[in-house]
């Protein structure tokens, strides 16, 4: 894809959006809703008419300049969105050899019981689909619409109808297939942690426009911008004067060595980030942080702790740390920082956002 714009009415919702996914490869569409996710995946398949840019399909053009629109059912792709209803009079086989009209009985046949059986659906074949569960069904949609062996399958939050246990062991199935199959894979989803695990690479979008693209690596260890590390997960927000290249917070020193002197930084701080120590003297206790409050979640205890800066300077900061740690109310403590999840930023503008 390339140049992508798209307006409804006077609404832009896609800005300007360049987009390449390799044979083999899954790419995520991460974002909010409402950023233009689904528009960009309904323009890839064509369900929603190009009005600008160039959408291409193995380097064959299906939609571009001069209103060139090739339809949905002409150009091979595959599609499952989160609702992909199921013919009800057919059965699961039914449903699954489908599209695979042009292909002898017996290959089609072979075609759709090699994937259900790859879905964990082989038992299945003979139901009809009001006799599976909502992730039953959703596994039969993807076989449906892998069996036509697409050059791009489009999947709008497939899962997200799925409760958490089914949700995990369904993506894991489909990842697997996906892998096995070799479909080129646009995926459309708001949760990054799913976004992390199915994809090969992420696209993260904000209004319309990608934000930053590379591998799930590359957005949660080197994010380009402060929306990228915030769309990951809680963050404290720090900021201070750069002063001999660094920050002085109330969590500790920060590098900013790439920051102008006498900027001011803006400071994100991952609650994985702080390493906390339970101090055993009392003594000194107003020129240390302390804790405000700790609460077990599970595997990780999560602390509300009140940081002190050398100078005086106050912040309340969540750290999250593994395993039970659950320091009483104002306990002193020390707090080390783990630079790798630390994020140094320019201040933003008056009135900017995230
Ligand atoms: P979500 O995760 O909520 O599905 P999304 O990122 O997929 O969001 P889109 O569905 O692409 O976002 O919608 C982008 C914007 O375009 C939204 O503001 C939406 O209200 C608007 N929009 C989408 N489809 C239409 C339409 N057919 N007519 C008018 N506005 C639309």
């Amino acid at each position: 894809m390339q140049g992508i714009h798209h307006a409804f009415g006077r609404h832009e919702v896609v800005k300007g959006i360049d987009l390449e996914v390799l044979p083999g490869e899954v790419v995520c569409l991460l974002g909010p809703s409402g950023c233009g996710k689904t528009t960009l995946l309904r323009i890839a398949a064509g369900l929603e008419t190009l009005q600008r840019g160039r959408v291409a399909l193995e380097g064959k053009e299906v939609a571009g300049g001069g209103g060139r629109h090739l339809p949905p059912e002409k150009r091979s792709v595959g599609l499952a969105f989160q609702d992909s209803a199921l013919f009800p009079h057919l059965s699961v086989l039914e449903n699954v050899t489908f599209g695979l009209k042009h292909l002898p009985a017996g290959e089609r046949r072979q075609r759709a019981l090699t994937l259900l059986e790859q879905l964990g659906m082989a038992a299945h074949a003979e139901s009809y689909p009001h006799m599976l569960s909502g992730g039953q069904q959703q596994r039969v949609a993807l076989a449906r619409a892998l069996a036509p062996e697409p050059q791009l399958m489009l999947l709008d939050e497939p899962f997200s109808s799925l409760d958490a246990r089914l949700r995990d062991q369904i993506r894991d199935d489909t990842l697997h297939v996906l892998k096995k199959v070799g479909a080129a894979t646009l995926l459309v989803t708001h949760d990054p942690e799913e976004a992390m695990f199915m994809a090969d690479r992420i696209a993260l979008m904000r209004d319309g426009h990608i934000i930053q693209v590379g591998t799930p690596r590359e957005l949660y260890c080197n994010p380009s911008d402060p929306f990228v590390v915030t769309f990951f997960g809680e963050v404290n927000e720090l900021s201070g004067e750069v002063r001999d290249g660094q920050v002085l917070t109330p969590v500790g020193p920060v590098d900013a060595g790439w920051l102008a002197e006498g900027s001011t930084a803006r400071v994100l701080v991952r609650p994985e980030a702080l390493q906390v120590a339970a101090l055993d003297a009392p003594a000194e206790t107003h020129s240390h942080s302390h804790i405000v409050m700790a609460k077990l979640l599970g595997r990780s205890s999560l602390l509300h702790i009140c940081a002190h800066a050398p100078d005086g300077e106050e912040a309340h900061v969540h750290a999250r740390v593994p395993g039970v740690f659950l320091p009483a109310e104002g306990q002193p403590v020390t707090l080390r920082l783990d630079p790798s999840q630390v994020f140094v930023f320019p201040s933003r503008p008056a009135g900017a956002r995230a």
